[in-house]
This record gives C-alpha cells, sequence and structure tokens, in this order.
C-alpha cells in the first residue's frame, strides 16, 4: 500500500511523455474536419487560407472553438495561452453563425491577427486592449489587400477603429442582406433598430458622416431612419442649433454665425 504510486505526480510525466502543446488544436482540427459541422470546417479552412495569404504561413496552428467568449458580448476572443496550457486559442461566438459564413470568416480574420501580434511579435499592445498601432499596422495591411479603408488605433485622425475591424470597415451589403450593417463586431446589439421591416439599418454613406465613431454613425442612422431624414440634414439641423446657442455665449461666434448665414 505504501508503495502505490501517486497516478498524479506532476512533472516526472511531463517529462517522459512531453506533450506537443499544438496537440490539440491539431486533434481538434481533426475532428472537426471528420465530424464537425460546417461553420467549424470552414474556420479552420479559412485559417489556412489566412495565414498562407497575410501572414507568409508562419502562423501555428491555433485551437478555434465556436463557444462563448469570456466576455458575453463580445464576437470573439483570444488568448495565447489558456488555463489548460494550450497556446493560441481562438473562440468565436456561436451567434455570429447567423450572420454567415461571410461574417464568421471576418471575425476569425480579427482574431488571427492577434494570434499573429502573439506569435511573432510577442506583443498584444494590451495598453490598447489589443488594438494598437501594431495591430491597425497588419490590418491596414490586409486591408489594402482586400480593397478596405484604414482603421487606427482609438479612432485617431477620424479613421474607424479597430476593434471591430473588418467588419467595420466592409462595404455595405458585403454580408448579405440579411445581416447587420457592417461594423457590429463589439456593439452587435446597436446594429439591429426596432424599425418597422425588422430589417439591418444601413449605415449611409454620406460625407458628413466621416470622422464619426462606429457607435455615433449607427445612432444617427436610428434617427435618419425614424425621422426619414438624410443623416447630413440631421447633422446639418444639429449644427445649426448648436451654433445659435453657442452664439447667444459668445459674441464672436454670433458674428461668425451672422456671416455664414447673411
Ligand atoms: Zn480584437
Amino acid at each position: 500500500m505504501a508503495d502505490r504510486t501517486c497516478p498524479f505526480q506532476r512533472g516526472r510525466a511531463a517529462e517522459q511523455n512531453r506533450v506537443d502543446p499544438r496537440a490539440p488544436a491539431h486533434a481538434v482540427r481533426l475532428l472537426v474536419q471528420q465530424e464537425g459541422r460546417e461553420a467549424p470546417r470552414a474556420l479552420y479552412e479559412a485559417f489556412d487560407a489566412y495565414n498562407a495569404e497575410y501572414f507568409a504561413g508562419e502562423l501555428k496552428q491555433s485551437l478555434i472553438l465556436m463557444t462563448t467568449p469570456a466576455s458575453p458580448r463580445a464576437e470573439g476572443d483570444y488568448v495565447a495561452q489558456d488555463v489548460h496550457g494550450i497556446p493560441s486559442r481562438i473562440r468565436i461566438a456561436p451567434r455570429c453563425e447567423q450572420h454567415g459564413l461571410l461574417y464568421l470568416q471576418d471575425v476569425l480574420l480579427h482574431e488571427i491577427v492577434h494570434a499573429w501580434q502573439a506569435e511573432l511579435l510577442d506583443d498584444l499592445e494590451s495598453g490598447y486592449k489589443g488594438h494598437g498601432p501594431k495591430f491597425c499596422r497588419k490590418a491596414n495591411e490586409i486591408g489594402a489587400k482586400l480593397g478596405l479603408g484604414p482603421v487606427a488605433p482609438k479612432g485617431r485622425g477620424g479613421l474607424p477603429r479597430p476593434d471591430s475591424w473588418p467588419s467595420n470597415v466592409r462595404p455595405p451589403g458585403y454580408y448579405g442582406a440579411q445581416l447587420p450593417a457592417p461594423g457590429g463586431r463589439r456593439r452587435n446589439a446597436r446594429t439591429r433598430a426596432d424599425g418597422a421591416d425588422g430589417g439591418p439599418i444601413s449605415i449611409v454613406s454620406d460625407p458628413l458622416l466621416e470622422g464619426l465613431g462606429e457607435v455615433d454613425r449607427q445612432l444617427v442612422a436610428v434617427l435618419a431612419k425614424a425621422t426619414g431624414r438624410p443623416p447630413g440634414a440631421l447633422i446639418g439641423a444639429w449644427a445649426r442649433e448648436h451654433a445659435q446657442a453657442l452664439a447667444s455665449a459668445s459674441p464672436a461666434i454670433a458674428a461668425l454665425v451672422a456671416g455664414i448665414e447673411a
């Protein structure tokens, strides 16, 4: 009895029989090919394609799981190593599947950029919650190949934010008619309105909206739809109101406004 070996001798087993940390990812991938549904199969295939096309094949196999991320509001997340010791784990919220494969693939592409940060730069840019200058540089490099406009950290310079890239820079309708307007990655709940037709709000491409953050653009779109006025007309009316309010408090602004309206 006393000599009974402990079945869980930590360390020793690990030395004798060291497991390839990527083995779980490869095993899940094989299982998905064999038993998985179409969506996860497509994601593993997309991983290969993106790795070859945008990362020179330098990324090792990530573990890709369609399961709820740590934050239930997020559509995806990435960790360089999970609690089990599994490296490069990508989770994609199952609800994303309702928007179609193109949407799922875009969420995956976003998370793969995080994998690239971790594996090749060893810098997840935590000061920027993952979406700093390095993330943006890579996203914009890929975006240029895809014909997408650039993003900037924290939306600097009036550019779209990287948090929702690339869905927030896809052209309207890219995901299909039944899908949300581009831009719903982290703010998915706000891409749908209680409009009479129940359909998604299309973010009108109005030059006056350029420079607005994604949330503001969507709020303007809600109001534009509710009032039946184009976003530019709404913004013009607000600017006039605001200018008049400021003019009543500042003679300098009053003079400027009077000059414009004359
Ligand atoms: Zn991210």
